[in-house]
């Protein structure tokens, strides 16, 4: 049962103390949406808010977020889930070390394992370089899709970056148009969006 696994993960993560990040972390974010989900959102880490709510975007960068997923017809109360490289905030939000990118991510590895998604969105820099590439440049792979254990995967920006460069916006959603045609035709052809 894939809730059970999840409970028993969720538990797992929130106790734990693999890494130097549980030191000042509020608590440990999990990650949210629909455990059956073939869209799989990733980002970075969590954020002030994020640490304090316990959940992944839900800052500024989340609302950003989610009015993007909005518009193309995405959501995480039914279709996606979200969920982050690191489950604990590093602290005044700088990037993730290696090491603790490579410490947590069975935990991502496992979450993928159990949702089992067909379509993945990487957000910005770190995911790319914690799930695919410790190399990769956001910038070079943008909007080009890579296959990772048969799974289609899509970079993009991290919506902090559109929230720095506004510019960036049009780049990301030529993205999601590349991701809502690719959903249609491999899981569900009538996916509706009011906009692509
Ligand atoms: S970031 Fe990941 S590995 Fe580090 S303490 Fe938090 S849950 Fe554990």
């Amino acid at each position: 049962m894939i809730e059970k696994q999840f409970q028993r993960l969720t538990h797992e993560v929130r106790s734990c103390v693999r890494c130097d990040l549980h030191q000042q972390r509020t608590q440990a974010v999990f990650g949210t949406g629909n455990p059956f989900a073939e869209l799989m959102v990733i980002g970075e880490g969590p954020g002030e808010e994020e640490d304090k709510q316990g959940l992944p975007f839900v800052g500024k960068s989340g609302q950003l977020l989610d009015k993007i997923l909005g518009a193309a017809g995405f959501s995480r109360q039914e279709n996606v889930f979200i969920a982050n490289i690191v489950k604990c905030r590093p602290p005044a939000n700088r990037e993730p070390t290696p090491e603790e990118r490579s410490t947590c991510l069975p935990f991502l590895l496992l979450q993928i394992e159990l949702i089992q998604p067909s379509i993945i969105i990487l957000l910005g820099s770190t995911a790319l370089k914690g799930l695919i590439d410790p190399d990769g440049k956001i910038t070079q792979v943008r909007g080009k899709w890579m296959e990772w254990n048969h799974i289609q995967v899509m970079p993009t920006f991290h919506p902090s970056a559109l929230l720095r460069n506004p510019e960036l916006k049009k780049e990301v959603w030529e993205d999601m148009k590349l991701v809502v045609q690719k959903y249609r035709e491999i899981v569900d052809p009538k996916h509706h969006s009011d906009h692509l």
